[in-house]
């Protein structure tokens, strides 16, 4: 079955080729589009087609919505592939899909919507019983009010833009002293990067682990999960080390969560993949998001399920059913994810873009490279840092571990600085080997001790 005669892929780097590669063992043909310093990218050779859409800068080619749906007229595809990033979740295009009558594969414009908003969502799932940390759910209204809420919520709390994204403008506070000044803060930053400027305080977690579900609900209303993922692992809130599944989980946390992660679904009337953000500290659980889109960790789920996402994406998009059921979908073995970025570690780990001048990928049994570069390969200063990611998988997480350590010993990347090195000491530390780790894993001891 093929689902679509052609998709036109609306994205860059390795997630253009990941779904290339789905379309073409599917016998989809497939349409890549490139900005200007992307025109000799390994994407545009790999598809089918491949389309200039505008200049560097993103506003002006892979976030310019009328050119990439006339791009898809012009070039008769059917259905358009967000990746991550750029659209994925911009409910606008989205929605010019919809009346363009492409097949946008992913969840509807309007639960994108609804998700788009934290404050919304939270709204959303504390009224369906799945718990929540305590915020101020009508946003931030004034400093007074602000004070007065986060006073009982109990210090530190965080502010955060309810239409955020990628950490930007999140600030923890550790007492009154600080609130006024992080609230304006983030409004500002808001503002200026999602152009609404509401922001909400939270209760903060002080080690908290990130835990998501990863769901796949077809239009009928069916729905499974693919169990979880832990990516405590981060750097400036953002992700750097994946895993699947994750390290302490119980039977029984496990059937909670699960539950609560479907609950997610069921209440916003969700179809598509998406993903189902909890923190978890000390035995509880707290929904915190909900990411309407392909992850970049989708591999790590896929390596311990076997079940191929995006496959899953374009079935469902196409009105299938989801043949899958719930007894369908069983743990094998264990996976690890490291986000290989261009970045210099001796300069506070400040993107490093440059030319590749050796490239070697590793290989061998249970490893898996998803990258968009190659030899000779200039990686563009405008767009993400991260050049590659590398997987691996394993009977159990310490073979994962061991194979990890191996490929990365193995992986050549000369002519720029990358976070391999780290990675290599994660893989090798301690806590990490036990499980023992939590969202700020980096920045305590660990980091110094590397
Ligand atoms: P974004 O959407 O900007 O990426 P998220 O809300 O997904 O932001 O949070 C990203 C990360 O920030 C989390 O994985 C976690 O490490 C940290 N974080 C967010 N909210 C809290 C909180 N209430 N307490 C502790 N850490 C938090």
């Amino acid at each position: 079955m093929k689902y679509f005669e052609k998709v036109l892929i609306a994205n860059r780097g390795e997630i253009a080729i990941r779904i290339m590669r789905a379309c073409r063992e599917l016998g989809i043909e497939t349409v890549a589009i490139y900005s200007e310093p992307d025109k000799n990218s390994l994407h545009v050779k790999y598809a089918d087609e491949a389309f200039p859409v505008g200049e560097a800068h993103p506003s002006k080619s892979y976030l310019n919505k009328d050119k990439i749906i006339k791009t898809a007229r012009q070039a008769g595809a059917d259905a358009i592939h967000p990746g991550y990033g750029f659209l994925a979740e911009n409910s606008g295009f989205a929605k010019l899909c919809e009346e363009e009558n492409i097949n946008f594969i992913g969840p509807s414009w309007k639960s994108i919507e609804a998700m788009g908003s934290k404050l919304g969502s939270k709204h959303m799932m504390e009224k369906a019983g799945v718990p929540v940390l305590p915020y101020t759910p009508e946003g931030v209204k004034s400093i007074d009010e602000a004070k007065k809420i986060a006073g009982k919520i109990g210090y530190p709390v965080i502010v955060k833009a309810s239409a955020g994204g990628g950490g930007i403008g999140m600030q923890i506070v550790e007492s009154e002293d600080g609130l006024e000044e992080a609230i304006e803060k983030g409004m500002r930053i808001a503002q200026s990067a999602f152009g609404d400027p509401t922001v909400f305080i939270e209760k903060y977690l002080v080690k908290p682990r990130h835990i998501e579900f990863q769901i796949l609900c077809d239009k009928q209303g069916n729905g499974v999960h693919l169990f979880d993922r832990e990516c405590s692992i981060q750097r400036r809130h953002q992700k750097l080390v994946e895993e699947a599944p994750c390290p302490i989980m119980t039977d029984e946390l496990r059937e909670k969560m699960s539950h609560s992660a479907l609950k997610v679904a069921e209440v916003s009337g969700y179809y598509n993949a998406g993903t189902v953000e909890f923190l978890y500290s000390e035995g509880n659980y707290y929904f915190m998001e909900m990411n309407t889109r392909l992850q970049v960790e989708h591999t790590v789920t896929e390596m311990i399920t076997g079940v191929d996402l995006v496959r899953q994406q374009l079935k469902i998009a196409a009105g299938e059913d989801l043949s899958l059921s719930q007894d369908d979908i069983t743990i094998r073995g264990h996976a690890i994810e490291c986000r290989i970025n261009a970045e210099d570690p001796l300069n506070n780990f400040t993107a490093d873009p440059g030319k590749i001048v050796r490239y070697r990928s590793p290989g061998g049994p249970g490893i898996r490279v998803d990258s968009g570069i190659h030899m000779g390969y200039s990686i563009p200063p405008m767009y993400d840092s991260m050049i590659s990611k590398l997987c691996s998988w394993g009977m159990n997480r310490q073979e994962c571990i061991e194979r990890m350590r191996r490929a990365i010993y193995e992986y050549v990347i000369i002519g720029v600085h990358t976070t391999l090195p780290m990675h290599h000491a994660i893989m090798c530390d301690r806590d990490f080997i036990t499980g023992n780790t939590h969202t700020h894993f980096l920045t305590d001891e660990h980091i110094k001790k590397n």
